[in-house]
């Protein structure tokens, strides 16, 4: 059976972008749902959210809370690739995992995977991220048509992102208990693997020359 914060959170627009002034949209789903908070905090669901929660939740509220500020649907972030380092500061900010790069490489925004949320936005060290409407050129290929809502699209990725960096951080842990040699095998093993793939490469080349000598 759904919970009272299930049925909240399946209301909330999935933006991820902490306005409401908490870490998620389930965080604030479950704050309404305890009568913790108000249901005039969520700027990207606007009056049709607010209504929405009125009628499930019997809370009154006439407009969002202007002092959370505005939020305007179909921006998207927009990477000024020319200026980006590649420090991957906006990477570890997009709650989605909508940008893509690698450390010392540009970044670029996929824009359908992109909610808008903005937090991408002020991490970055050289200013290069801007937010304007999407053109449309990845929507419809990534984000699925109905009856998938967007919502729970956004939803999903956040939650795989989320499960991701728990991993993640669970495997560091669990290496920062190995005892020392253990450490120093996987570092061993780790430098094989890389020289032999570095052979492999010269083996490949090596023979791609002799074909054309010969
Ligand atoms: S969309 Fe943003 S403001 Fe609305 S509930 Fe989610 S995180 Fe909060
Ligand atoms: S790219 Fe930026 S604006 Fe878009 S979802 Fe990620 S963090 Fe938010
Ligand atoms: S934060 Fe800015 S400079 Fe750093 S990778 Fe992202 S777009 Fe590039």
């Amino acid at each position: 059976m759904k919970t009272l914060t299930d049925q909240i959170d399946a209301l909330l627009p999935q933006t991820q972008c902490r306005r409401c002034g908490f870490e998620d949209c389930r965080a604030y789903a479950d704050a309404i749902a305890k009568g913790e908070t108000g249901i005039d905090r969520c700027p990207p669901g606007g009056l049709e959210t607010l209504r929405a929660l009125a009628a499930l939740t019997g809370q009154q509220a006439e407009r969002v809370d202007p002092s959370l500020g505005g939020y305007t649907p179909g921006n998207v972030a927009f990477v000024i690739e020319d200026d980006c380092i590649g420090c991957t500061k906006c990477i570890q900010a997009c709650p989605v995992d909508a940008i893509v790069g690698a450390a010392k490489l540009m970044h670029t925004v996929v824009e359908a995977l992109c909610t808008g949320c903005e937090l991408c936005v002020p991490p970055c060290p050289v200013d290069c991220i801007r937010m304007q409407p999407a053109r449309g050129v990845t929507e419809g290929i990534l984000v699925p048509e109905a009856p998938t809502p967007r919502a729970d699209f956004f939803r999903a990725r956040y939650r795989s992102r989320r499960e991701r960096l728990a991993r993640i951080a669970q495997q560091r842990e669990s290496r920062l208990h190995l005892p020392a040699t253990t450490k120093q095998d996987l570092v061993e093993q780790r430098r094989a693997e890389i020289a032999a793939a570095v052979q492999r490469v010269r083996a490949r080349r090596a023979r791609r020359t002799d074909k054309h000598e010969s």
